[in-house]
């Protein structure tokens, strides 16, 4: 089956309206800062990502992934079985390994410096999943590169589980409050709303909890997932970072530069 742009078009647009409806509707958390503020800056980091995947990243990982599909390259090159079997095996680890990834942009220092940009969001909702520094894309490509060729991800593979991942990174960020058992049994399939505004908390400890971006079972298994706060309870952002005027949209840009000390966080 051929993935159409129709068919990731009607994907993400109704992945992105019924999000803005839920938050509307059962809203988590009040706003920090004014909501249209918050939308507008992160929207701008946002497209400053996306024309960087657009003129970096898929430029240099599609042909990659034609290549690695035609020469049966990486683990799931070396399976037998139908193509769209092989092709649901390489959407899995390719979430696996970007839940390493995360673990990776806190952990080293100067990831996490483009990383934090993220972080020190304010407010959580589905905008911030969509703001990442041009910086971290870029510093993400080799790595993707290298997921490509070390799992066998052809082209087809690699479009779904885009779609996929910016699906869930929308739900996951939402500013969305469910009910207690409809995200106790969805956690065990997906990240929720719950863990991730946890892994946004301020507090360090939650702040290195939940790093699954897809599929929740990466959490449990390596035991890093937390569901020790009430979604509506969190103070997100990152200490250090939380005024306001600290955080404007001149200031998130140049953050990974700046050459005061960052927080560390390489801890816990
Ligand atoms: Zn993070």
């Amino acid at each position: 089956m051929r993935i159409t742009q129709l068919m990731r078009g009607a994907l993400l647009a109704g992945t992105a309206g019924a999000v803005f409806l839920f938050e509307r509707r059962r809203r988590a958390r009040a706003y920090v800062e004014r909501r249209s503020t918050h939308a507008g800056r992160n929207l701008v980091v946002a497209g400053l990502a996306a024309a960087t995947v657009h003129t970096l990243e898929t430029p240099a990982v599609m042909p990659l992934a034609r290549l690695a599909a035609s020469r049966r390259w990486g683990i799931v090159g070396k399976l037998r079985g139908p193509n769209w079997l092989r092709d649901l095996a390489a959407i899995v680890l390719l979430d696996y390994t970007l839940y390493v990834w995360h673990i990776l942009v806190h952990r080293v220092p100067w990831l996490w410096r483009f990383h934090l940009v993220h972080h020190v969001d304010l407010d959580l909702d589905a905008s911030t999943g969509l703001r990442f520094h041009a910086g971290e894309i870029a510093a993400s490509i080799p790595w993707r590169a290298a997921q490509v060729v070390a799992i066998g991800v052809t082209p087809r593979a690699l479009t779904v589980w885009q779609s996929l991942t910016i699906a869930s990174v929308l739900f996951h960020h939402s500013n969305v409050r469910f009910d207690e058992r409809v995200e106790r049994i969805l956690s065990w399939i997906v990240a929720t709303p719950k863990m991730h505004v946890i892994h946004h908390s301020i507090d360090p400890t939650q702040l290195l909890s939940n790093f699954s971006s897809g599929l929740a079972i990466w959490d449990r298994l390596h035991r890093t997932a937390r569901f020790d706060a009430d979604p509506s309870d969190v103070t997100v952002g990152v200490v250090g970072h939380l005024d306001p005027e600290a955080v404007t949209l001149p200031r998130i840009l140049e953050l990974p530069f700046s050459t005061r000390d960052l927080p560390p966080i390489s801890h816990g």
